[in-house]
């Protein structure tokens, strides 16, 4: 005998101890109503172990089981649909896996909005996942890339920044041994020309900075320099990382140029520009949203600010290029920079 299967007989086993009287005719029905109250009265021993009195409401159900399938009734049911979704459930998940079809960028969160509008409820992320996968409906499998959208790095000019990078090269012989090879090089970002690059039998800080100073001897130093999170740079290499960024990062962008970056770049022109999903709905512009992943967009042409009627968010164009290119305010600067009107020049 399973133990659940005890634990239920146990149950409908105390449940006729606690009827008795009633079942076995001591009282007459008739006065079953006075006798289930006193009972709701008397504090008794539950079966899991807890003390209390049991409710009038349930002792009236439990005989009324009792009269109507005996012992076995008193049992506790099993759903019959253990084991499938419940037909509401299944509705929602058919929804959810629609909403995914139709905009593979929802969220889970965006996709229980939906729901809990329909359905009044939700379905946790990992159920909802886990169909969500069977149906084919995941980002994967609809074919959205999971590759992360890389900052694009752009400059006006040469030596405005330069990136570093190792690679792994080819063995070498030296000596008697076959040994890896490590290449070091740097590119300037504005040219695409490489300003440096060797082979080193090493992969470290002194081999990086041996190679970034040939490149600042032959070509002038970088005004900026962006070095990769490889595993060299962790430790050390951040406070050079630091010292050549921090001085030169303009942190502070004068006022004037932000108000022109927010303004005189229509967000209209901006989103095609960014290769991001738009459309225009009743001839009005729209776009999917980067935070929540919905349609539900909006451009004011007034003040050129987007805004999100589902998750509430206004963008302007900085915070556009942010969310969408995954950069940070000082790589969304750059970028807006570069698309100024030249017209409008101040
Ligand atoms: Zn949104």
């Amino acid at each position: 005998m399973s133990s659940r299967r005890e634990r239920h007989e146990r149950w409908a086993i105390f449940w006729c101890s606690l009827l008795a009287p009633l079942l076995y005719g001591e009282i007459p029905a008739a006065e079953a109503g006075r006798f289930l109250s006193e009972l709701s009265q008397t504090e008794c021993d539950f079966p899991n172990g807890k003390r209390g009195k049991p409710s009038r409401a349930t002792l009236w159900r439990k005989w009324k089981r009792y009269r109507e399938g005996g012992l076995d009734a008193l049992m506790p049911r099993r759903r019959k649909d253990r084991g499938r979704p419940r037909r509401n459930r299944a509705a929602m998940i058919d929804k959810a896996i629609e909403l995914k079809k139709d905009q593979p960028r929802r969220a889970h969160g965006a996709i229980n909005d939906f729901l809990k509008v329909e359905f009044h409820a939700t379905i946790p992320k990992s159920t909802l996942y886990r169909h969500l996968k069977r149906a084919g409906a995941t980002r994967r499998k609809l074919g959205i890339s999971q590759q992360k959208i890389r900052c694009r790095w752009t400059r006006d000019q040469s030596n405005a920044l330069w990136v570093g990078d190792f690679e792994d090269g080819p063995y070498v012989i030296e000596g008697d041994r076959a040994v890896e090879t490590h290449l070091s090089a740097f590119i300037d970002c504005h040219s695409r020309y490489i300003v440096e690059a060797r082979y080193y039998l090493r992969e470290n800080l002194d081999i990086l900075i041996d190679s970034l100073l040939r490149g600042w001897s032959e070509h002038g130093a970088s005004r900026e320099l962006y070095l990769d999170n490889a595993k060299i740079y962790h430790s050390h290499a951040l406070t050079l990382t630091l010292t050549h960024k921090e001085p030169h990062m303009t942190k502070f962008f004068p006022r004037q140029l932000l108000y022109r970056l927010r303004n005189e770049i229509p967000v209209v022109k901006l989103v095609p520009q960014l290769d991001w999903p738009h459309k225009h709905r009743e001839g009005r512009f729209c776009f999917l949203c980067p935070r929540c992943g919905e349609f539900l967009t909006a451009v004011n042409p007034r003040t050129n600010l987007a805004r999100c009627f589902h998750c509430q968010t206004n963008f302007n164009t900085i915070d556009l290029v942010m969310a969408i290119q995954r950069c940070d305010f000082v790589a969304a600067v750059h970028f807006l920079e570069s698309r100024l009107p030249a017209s409008t020049t101040a």
